[in-house]
């Protein structure tokens, strides 16, 4: 009777006992509904791995959802979209509990409450002023204090041709020091093509790395990420991350957006400098859900990581940067 019992409990509860995966933290994703990341129907399908980029007419320039809605497919790997934001959080949150990811989630205060019932304890909470020209100092203090804002990410004033060091974006980054609270900047590509695709602003020059080093230098208390790790700038970002202990960088889109092979020669110039424990793992999923399934294995398949390197990446860089708790260590663990 009690091996019946219990053979029964295996095979109903196939979860029971088993260990949860090693956890990962996401320190890249989106939470913004599709209809208003795309407003129109269907949204189409992104490319994951491509082998070459899609040519963009800058004679021709379009904005980026009609842009979306016309380009040719050209890559292998389709990564689906999700029509509704329904399916967006059913599609995500079944990867962030199969993969045990916590992750740093960007989105409106409504949204990211949303998602926080849907997956318990394992959204963390970014986001920041509306206009970083012009922060509400006061505004941003009541969010933070009340627990609803963790991060200030992402923070994209690439797009407005503002670089981190400009003097408007000066206070930004006094409050986000004196709030004690870290600080993801969009540092990279965006969609190739961009600033012909309704983003006339956005300026490739503008991913320089040694554009925050004035800022880290007026304020040493800051901790700060540059997303998507100032790619293809790596002789920049790597002095960067010399001069400056306290810079982290993230590596989301790379891992799933760029051919893989230049992805892994990317990854593998920032480990082979000597900075394998401040890269953190980001997905920069928008409404492409199976973009973190590309993300993970990117990491994954790349042949000059060790184990240690990757739980690393995964983990414990990201625990480290966000000055996680050991509770809420242990609790990502299953303890
Ligand atoms: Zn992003």
């Amino acid at each position: 009777m009690r091996l019946v019992t219990t053979l029964f409990l295996l095979i109903s509860s196939p979860s029971l006992g088993a260990e949860p995966p090693a956890p990962i933290i996401d320190v890249h994703l989106h939470t913004k509904p599709p209809g208003e990341f795309l407003p129109f129907s269907p949204k189409p399908s992104e490319c994951a791995l491509p082998e070459r980029l899609p040519a963009v007419d800058p004679s021709q320039p379009k904005v980026l959802p009609a842009y979306m809605k016309t380009k040719e497919p050209y890559c292998e790997r389709v990564l689906p979209p999700a029509e509704s934001e329904e399916e967006l959080i059913a599609r995500t949150v079944e990867r962030l509990e199969r993969y045990n990811i916590f992750a740093v989630s960007t989105g409106s205060a409504e949204t990211l409450a949303t998602w926080a019932e849907r997956a318990p304890g394992r959204i963390i909470p970014a986001g920041g002023p509306e206009d970083p020209t012009a922060p509400d100092e006061q505004a941003l203090r009541q969010r933070v204090d009340g627990g609803a804002l963790e991060v200030f990410a992402e923070i994209s004033t690439q797009y407005m041709g503002i670089a981190p060091d400009d003097p408007v974006l000066e206070r930004f980054w006094a409050i986000a020091e004196a709030l004690d609270r870290p600080v993801g900047i969009h540092l990279g590509p965006s969609a190739a093509g961009i600033p012909s695709l309704g983003f006339p602003t956005y300026r490739a020059r503008i991913s320089n790395p040694l554009a925050l080093e004035e800022v880290l230098m007026r304020h040493p208390h800051l901790r700060v990420y540059a997303m998507h790790a100032g790619w293809p700038m790596e002789s920049e970002m790597i002095h960067m991350l010399y001069s400056y202990p306290q810079l982290y960088v993230d590596i989301a889109v790379l891992n799933w957006h760029l051919p893989r092979a230049e992805f892994h020669r990317y990854l593998e110039r920032l480990v082979g400098a000597g900075f394998s424990d401040r890269i953190l793992f980001g997905s920069d999923q928008m409404i492409w859900p199976d973009a973190i399934d590309v993300a993970i294995e990117s990491i994954e398949s790349a042949p000059f990581l060790s184990d240690a390197q990757k739980r690393d990446i995964f983990y414990n860089n990201a625990a480290r940067f966000l000055r996680l708790s050991q509770e809420e260590i242990a609790r990502h663990h299953g303890n």
